[in-house]
């Protein structure tokens, strides 16, 4: 394994040495990556470099270049410079579609390559790093599509005036990535901005990069103009806070947790920059009696336990009718319980590590806090006991009762395989129970009852309802958070408006004085 690559990282060469199928069982041959700059790969300023570990068992996987605010500094001034210059915003809109439709190629031709770095990066299984290349696929397709739909419109005016409103990318955009879906969550920023013209740096958790460099990789390949997708790698407070600060910065999008969201608002406001927050949620699931209790108990335990719980729209807030709550959560925590657990890279383990130490100590504070609530654990609760898991980050799904709204386990975003579960009676009762929480991501309901399925899925206030369902999405569909889950929207049109500024062109075609002023 390279020890020191920030001293080393050649220039203009990616320096990212891809696993291939055979490093499934070798997870110490990813080398480092780097940083993105202006068309060059390059070390950090400082030289500093960061090891990133592989969630299964500690073991390092690679080594980065650390980035600074002053490596952070020259990514804005290249993406400033490149987006002055003209030449990508003034692409032809289709021709920019072009590159995004390649960028979708270049990732399925690398598909299998991609889930298995995203499975070692962050403990997902291989099968659902594949789910997320094929989502971006999708995602890239979509704003290949849109990129040269809609350049404007003309508006009804008196005779003698023109007046058209045109689309403009909004210039230079910071774009900050959490760790539990860093592939999918970038490319939600990164494909609208693109198709839009924009020029962009980007800064990926700290603890999950890999997939981050091999996207840049793939842009560059695709025909992206050096400047337009620039990467730094860095910790927040240092490569990342100048993303939400600078005044070259025209926009600033976000996914992360809360208090971060909180923060880079707060920084944004200097400068007035434009901001999209994409935060937490405290998802509730609501469960009818009228219900086929196998399917529901199904999805729950997807809802809740999908990439171990570190999902934003988990399903971790059950809300289940007093005349099943007893046979829905006996078969639910029969279920959780034998819920395989292990690497991400072993065919048919379903639930992978927690992403980090730090990670899976929050976890616990939870549990241990659910427990002094009053909240009762009917399965899990712990560490598993397997000895090839003590290495890793590994916890075992749990199923917590006896729950009230009150509790802090209820409220608080636990983003573990963890999931309460409440009782009510009444529709009503569902619906206010469902929207008592500070956070408007998602949620979901389950009814045989069309009518009330419609009803609970209006009463929700929540950016994204499921009914019947829990989960997928569509590129096509905004995806983002009432409340406290966060400003703006992912996706769909709105997503690529996010990245766009409206410009109204008033022309008078025959100006005549108006001796307004005599
Ligand atoms: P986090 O807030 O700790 O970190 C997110 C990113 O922000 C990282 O890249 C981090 O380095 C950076 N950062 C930290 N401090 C910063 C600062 N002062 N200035 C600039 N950047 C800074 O979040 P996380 O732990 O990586 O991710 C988990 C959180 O993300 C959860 O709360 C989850 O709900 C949320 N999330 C939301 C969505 C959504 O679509 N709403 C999707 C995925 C994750």
């Amino acid at each position: 394994m390279t020890t020191d690559p920030g001293h080393t990282a050649p220039v203009n060469e990616p320096d990212v040495t891809l696993p291939s199928a055979t490093y499934l069982s070798h997870p110490g041959s990813i080398t480092a990556t780097s940083l993105y700059i202006d068309g060059q790969w390059r070390a950090a300023r400082d030289g500093g470099v960061r090891e990133i570990l592989d969630p299964a068992d500690a073991s390092v996987l690679t080594v980065v270049s650390e980035g600074t605010r002053a490596d952070t500094e020259d990514a804005i001034t290249a993406a400033r410079r490149t987006f002055d210059a003209g030449d990508w915003r003034r692409t032809p809109a289709a021709e920019r579609g072009r590159i995004l439709d390649r960028v979708a190629d270049l990732l399925q031709r690398d598909r299998h390559e991609i889930a298995v770095m995203e499975s070692f990066d962050t403990g997902k299984t291989i099968e659902e790093g594949g789910i997320d290349v094929d989502d971006v696929t999708a995602v890239f397709r979509y704003y290949a599509g849109l990129a040269d739909k809609d350049a404007g419109r003309i508006v009804a005016t008196p005779e003698g005036i023109q007046s058209k409103v045109v689309y403009e990318p909004v210039g230079v955009c910071g774009m900050i990535t959490p760790w539990n879906y860093p592939l999918l969550q970038l490319v939600w920023k990164v494909a609208p901005a693109m198709a839009a013209g924009n020029t962009m740096v980007i800064k990926p958790s700290e603890i999950t990069p890999v997939t981050t460099a091999k996207l840049v990789e793939l842009t560059t390949e695709a025909g992206a103009p050096a400047g337009v997708v620039n990467m730094v790698l860095g910790a927040g407070p240092e490569a990342g806070a100048p993303l939400s600060e600078h005044p070259d910065v025209d926009l600033v999008s976000f996914t992360g947790g809360l208090v971060t969201g909180r923060r880079i608002m707060a920084a944004a406001s200097d400068t007035v920059k434009k901001i999209a927050l994409e935060l937490g949620g405290k998802n509730p699931n609501i469960i009818f009696p009228d219900v086929d209790l196998d399917t529901a108990v199904d999805y729950a335990l997807n809802a809740a336990f999908f990439h171990s719980g570190q999902v934003c729209s988990a399903g971790a807030r059950l809300i289940v009718h007093e005349d099943i709550h007893d046979e829905f959560t006996a078969e639910l925590a029969r279920r959780a319980e034998v819920i395989r657990i292990g690497r991400g890279q072993v065919e048919g383990v379903r639930c992978g590590p927690l992403v980090s130490a730090e990670h899976r100590a929050k976890v616990e504070k939870a549990v241990a806090r659910g427990v002094e609530e009053g909240a009762r654990v009917l399965v899990g609760g712990k560490r598993p006991d397997e000895p090839e898991l003590q290495d890793g980050y590994f916890y075992r799904p749990t199923v917590f009762v006896d729950c009230d709204r009150s509790m802090d386990i209820v409220q608080t975003e636990v983003f573990g395989p963890v999931v309460t579960v409440e009782r009510f009676r009444t529709e009503e009762e569902a619906i206010e129970l469902g929207n008592d929480t500070d956070y408007g991501l998602s949620g979901g309901v389950w009814t045989d009852d069309a009518g009330r399925g419609e009803r609970v899925a209006g009463g929700l206030r929540h950016g994204t309802v499921w009914v019947n369902d829990y989960g997928p999405y569509f590129p096509g569909a905004e995806w983002g958070g009432f409340g406290q889950s966060g400003v703006g929207r992912e996706l769909g049109l709105a997503g690529l408006d996010e990245y766009r500024e409206a410009k109204h062109i008033y022309r008078n075609l025959a100006p005549e004085p108006q001796r307004w002023f005599g």
